[in-house]
């Protein structure tokens, strides 16, 4: 299962292994395991810091001859203190050299948001803080950023653009000027925060949606930053609803997704999880079902960068 990107046509995998906190010294392994299993969509970022080992784990994918390059569907994202147009174009071919490939299959904005430069070989990655500890903003649009953007599909270095926690006014803004239209957005969803009007309007434009974050609290426990929030993979909903299909209350949330067309991208360091949540598409839920998973929505944002500084609130 696939979404058909536009411009190009080509296909995006509709489950995808998402890279975030996945253990650097096992990273390699676990991008091995994944493509073992039958992932072929890999999600990174500059921000993750195992860019280089999920390369590796690619690369003996590749000499291993469990696939070909052109069978992967590699993402990665451009981090927040790189959108001045020279630093977006320099850190891209910086991360395909990490990786050890000629171009993403995707390349997105990570977020709205610009920050101060840092000098990689200062810092990489350079997450949110300045030397200091605090947050600097950088006076760069989004417009400077997405030509750069344009620039990396010009030169063969990305196929496909596109943008990540942006909300409906900035995607408007973006397609007043965009030569090159963004062809995915990826955002927080799942069913604490279903966010139906983006949806409809990713579905309009006809962008790609991908979900971040699709078992809500789960992935944010470990950071201390679940708020409390009720676990969905042990939700009584989601387990009868999951006992009736005999399948896991991960399968489940992940179908909820990939039936409405929104491609999903679970991560896992647990190669028994990772190939469980790779078989989400064996079944169907029903219109009823679907509905009352959906029903669980409470707004409940996990990922805001506000609340890493107030000036930072960009769902607001
Ligand atoms: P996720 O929803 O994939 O959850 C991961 C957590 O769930 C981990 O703690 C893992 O151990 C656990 N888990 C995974 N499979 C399980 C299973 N079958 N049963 C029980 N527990 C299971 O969370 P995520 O990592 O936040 O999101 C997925 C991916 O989305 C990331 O890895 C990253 O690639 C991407 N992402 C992007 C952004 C962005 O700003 N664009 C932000 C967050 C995440």
């Amino acid at each position: 299962m696939a979404a058909v990107l536009k411009r190009t046509g080509q296909k995006m995998p509709l489950v995808g292994f998402g890279l975030w906190k996945v253990t650097k010294n096992t990273c390699a392994d676990t991008v091995y395991a994944a493509i073992k299993a039958g992932y072929r969509l890999l999600d990174g970022a500059g921000d993750y810091g195992n860019e280089k080992e999920a390369g590796e784990g690619v690369r003996r994918a590749i000499a291993d001859g469990l696939v070909k390059r052109e069978d992967l569907f590699i993402t990665s994202k451009l981090w927040n203190t790189f959108h001045a147009y020279d630093h977006a174009k320099t850190l891209a071919k910086k991360q395909l050299g990490l990786w050890g490939i000629d171009y993403f299959d995707l390349f997105l904005i990570h977020f709205p948001i610009a920050l101060q430069y840092v000098d990689p070989n200062h810092r990489y990655p350079p997450e949110w803080f300045g030397d200091d500890g605090k947050v600097h903003l950088q006076n760069t649009s989004i417009q400077e950023t997405w030509k750069a953007m344009e620039d990396l599909v010009d030169e063969g270095l990305a196929k496909n653009i596109g943008i990540s926690n942006f909300n409906g006014s900035l995607i408007l803004d973006v397609l007043r000027y965009a030569r090159i239209e963004p062809q995915v957005l990826q955002v927080e969803l799942h069913p604490y925060l279903t966010q139906e009007p983006l949806v409809q309007l990713a579905k309009q434009l006809g962008i790609a949606l991908t979900a971040y974050s699709s078992f809500g609290p789960q992935s944010y426990v470990e950071l201390g930053m679940d708020k409390n929030a009720e676990s969905l993979l042990e939700s009584s909903l989601i387990q009868n609803i999951g006992a009736e299909h005999r399948k896991s209350t991960g399968q489940v949330l992940l179908r909820w997704a990939t039936q409405q067309g929104i491609a999903v991208i679970p991560k896992s360091n647990n190669i028994d999880r990772l190939a469980e949540n790779l078989q989400c598409n064996s079944f169907n839920l029903s219109e009823s079902e679907l509905a009352q998973i959906s029903s669980l929505n409470s707004n409940l944002r996990l990922n805001n960068p506000a609340e890493i500084d107030p000036r930072l609130a960009i769902f607001a």
